[in-house]
């Protein structure tokens, strides 16, 4: 852990309802990750970390702020920066039906986004090695579920299917949302260690988005608490959960008790 791979400065955006109604969602939030860091970003739901997380991937602009990714301004958008973003930064969502498209086989799902991004171009044989390597990284026997479709698998096994998906690039940072909120607890903790584990083993950085604050007790190294769309504590995840400051964070760990 030493260099900046994220870093957000003054990060602003409101959704216009109507002409004259607009709703602020992120008033000015400035954050950064080390590399190899898991970042937890809790919050009560409508808090903004959603809309966070949909910034730092570009499926949404921001009305104003920075945005650093090892460097490199991803606000300004150029095509080198916009590809170094598709592969090194990974989502993924709440909802496994989301994101994987049920038409698909598993093997295609997981294999997507090296063919979108044009790795290993033309070499059938390679790309197949790496989503073989990529599910059984998840647990998954690839001779079992690479020809399955998503529909044939459990909601567990489908969100560790779009966990391969992200792993399969080698992401430096994987920006994860809500991942286990469909999950039951030990299926939970499963999807956890699967993400710790390849924190472990390739230095994955994650942004961890929750609002259950138990889940990031043994996954994060820090926390950023976000209410409405404004960071109000930041520290280690222990110090914050053991010595809370701030008296929504305070609300939030009683919560659990
Ligand atoms: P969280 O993920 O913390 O629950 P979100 O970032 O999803 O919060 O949403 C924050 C606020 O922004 C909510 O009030 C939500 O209704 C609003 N919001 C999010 N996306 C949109 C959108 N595309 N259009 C209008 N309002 C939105
Ligand atoms: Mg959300």
């Amino acid at each position: 852990m030493s260099a900046d791979l994220l870093r957000i400065n003054s990060l602003k955006k409101s959704f216009y309802r109507s002409s004259s109604l607009q709703t602020k969602v992120l008033s000015d939030v400035s954050f950064s990750m080390k590399e190899g860091e898991i970042v937890g970003l809790i919050g009560a739901s409508g808090a903004g970390k959603s809309t966070i997380g949909r910034i730092i991937s570009g499926l949404e602009t921001a009305d104003s702020g920075k945005i650093l990714f090892a460097g490199d301004d991803l606000t300004k958008m150029k095509t080198k920066v916009r590809r170094q973003l598709a592969k090194d930064i990974q989502m993924v969502f709440q909802d496994p039906y989301e994101a994987l498209s049920s038409r698909m086989k598993i093997h295609e799902i997981v294999g997507e986004s090296l063919h979108i991004l044009q790795i290993e171009k033309g070499n059938l044989e390679q790309r197949t090695q790496l989503v073989k390597e990529a599910l059984r990284s998840v647990n998954l026997d690839p001779d079992y579920y690479m020809n399955r479709y998503p529909h044939e698998l459990s909601g567990g096994e489908r969100q560790r299917v779009g966990l391969a998906r992200a792993f399969v690039c080698k992401p430096k940072l994987i920006l994860a949302d809500e991942p286990t909120s469909m999950l039951d607890t030990s299926l939970r903790l499963d999807l956890i260690r699967l993400m710790k584990r390849m924190n472990q083993q390739e230095g994955t950085s994650y942004l961890f988005i929750t609002h259950d604050i138990a889940l990031t007790r043994d996954f994060c190294d820090r926390l950023i608490v976000l209410k409405n769309g404004e960071i109000v504590e930041t520290g280690e995840t222990l110090d914050v959960i053991m010595n809370p400051v701030h008296p929504y964070t305070k609300t939030l760990i009683e919560a659990l008790l």
